[in-house]
């Protein structure tokens, strides 16, 4: 195919690797961001196998994984000490591990490796989208185009969503988190993502995430789980009842809710939807990333899929002869992985955040034991790791990225 002048809204994962990969292909990319200054959102995530062998793809992985925190459990138990979760990426495979990391520290490095010939626009809020012509316009009133191809990189709470047709489901989550980041101190359990429920309606997460380019100190990802209507009610209730509340429900973690910040404004606030649009592409006009499958975080899979979605589309731009078969090849080979993410993280969800209390109940006395059972305990272990495809399928990883963590780490 020849080089196409693609326009890409949204500089966040999604938008950031598709822009890179893109552009490494030899297409004319321009990228609309709508904040002036971009940045990431929020504290710290975890990073799948399946999201690390695209870094691998993009040459970054060696500095991601300088900078992360390799976690290889993930545990989760209640304030009298019984587990309910615990799950060792080893298990599928010894080499295996999450990496923890910044926002920032991701969105440096991507930012970092674009290439001049990417022309990127800030301050530049896409309103509409012609998905016919590939012509967008900006909230300052300029249009700009026609584009070969637009992507809507632009999030769960997508604007561009709805040029693609007709939802199949486009709602929010009545429950958010609110999150910081934490230095490490004495915290012993620097290669976990540990939390602490209880009931449905309390769930703590204290996630390893590593230094970034600025500032190596090892950091903590805190999340505290809420809904998103009692978000001012948290803030009106002050931070010194709140902490005690913490202190109460896991003493061991004290010593890190101490350096919460005094200001409630020093937590960012995160809402989720859960979007499903009938078609991943209409005309000029295709979605990556959350825009295509916003999802709630259970899962820790959002980061990897944006990776994900962005390698796929600029391979079925490489293999197909036009842009339309690309799309079609494209969204097929994504909604085969996601569909299934999507689907367990609707039904997991209620069980750690909602105010169900015969849910939790269920929940304590049969996720553990469940995921343990022979046939579970694999099917658990490769949704965790981002390859589960489809009921019963698997996505290989390259076995280059499986080589590469056999080896030392920095
Ligand atoms: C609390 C929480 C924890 C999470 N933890 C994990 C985890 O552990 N692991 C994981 O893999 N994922 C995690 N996720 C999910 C992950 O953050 C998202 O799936 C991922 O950031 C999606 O990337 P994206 O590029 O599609 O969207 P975003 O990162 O939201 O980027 C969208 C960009 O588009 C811009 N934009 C929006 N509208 C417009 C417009 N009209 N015009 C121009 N620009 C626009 C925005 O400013 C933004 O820069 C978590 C999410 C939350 C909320």
């Amino acid at each position: 195919m020849k080089p196409l002048h693609i326009a890409i809204a949204g500089y966040g994962t999604a938008g950031q690797a598709a822009s890179l990969l893109l552009a490494r292909d030899g297409h004319r990319v321009e990228v609309f961001e709508r904040v002036a200054t971009p940045g990431p959102v929020g504290a710290g995530f975890l990073l799948q196998p399946t999201g690390m062998g695209v870094l691998l793809e993009l040459g970054l992985l060696d500095a991601a994984l300088q900078l992360g925190a390799p976690v290889r459990r993930l545990f989760g138990d209640l304030p009298g000490g019984r587990r309910i979760m615990d799950m060792r990426y080893a298990e599928l495979q010894p080499q295996l591990f999450g990496l923890g990391m910044q926002r920032t520290a991701l969105f440096e490095l991507l930012h970092a490796a674009r290439t001049s010939a990417t022309q990127l626009h800030f301050a530049a809020n896409v309103e509409t989208v012609d998905a016919e012509q590939g012509r967008l316009r900006t909230a300052d009133g300029r249009e700009h185009g026609p584009f070969d191809l637009v992507l809507a990189a632009d999030g769960s709470g997508s604007r561009l969503r709805e040029a693609l047709g007709p939802q199949r489901l486009n709602r929010p989550y009545p429950w958010g988190a609110l999150w910081c980041l934490l230095p490490v101190r004495d915290w012993p359990h620097v290669d976990e993502l540990r939390q602490r429920y209880r009931g449905a309606q309390r769930m703590i997460g204290l996630l390893p995430v590593g230094g970034r380019v600025t500032d190596a100190s090892p950091r903590l990802s805190f999340f505290w789980s809420l809904p998103t209507s009692d978000f001012e009610r948290w803030r009106a209730r002050g931070m010194p009842a709140w902490r005690e509340e913490l202190n109460a429900l896991w003493p061991q973690a004290c010593g890190v809710f101490e350096q919460l910040p005094e200001d409630p404004a020093g937590l960012a606030r995160a809402t989720y939807r859960d979007a499903v649009p009938k078609r991943w592409h209409h005309g000029r006009l295709c979605a990556v990333g959350d825009a295509a499958h916003a999802m709630s975080p259970q899962l820790g899979q959002g980061v990897n899929m944006a990776l994900l979605d962005a390698l796929a589309l600029s391979d079925a731009l490489r293999a197909e002869p036009n842009v339309q078969t690309a799309l079609r090849r494209y969204a097929a080979e994504r909604r085969r992985h996601v569909g299934i993410y999507q689907l367990w993280s609707r039904w997991l969800t209620p069980l750690f955040q909602s105010h169900h209390i015969a849910l939790a109940r269920l929940r304590d006395l049969l996720f553990l034991p469940l995921s343990r059972l022979p046939l579970s305990r694999g099917q658990s272990l490769s949704v965790l790791s981002g390859t589960q495809q489809g009921l019963f399928g698997r996505r290989p990883l390259d076995p280059r990225l499986l080589q590469r963590l056999t080896k030392p780490l920095r």
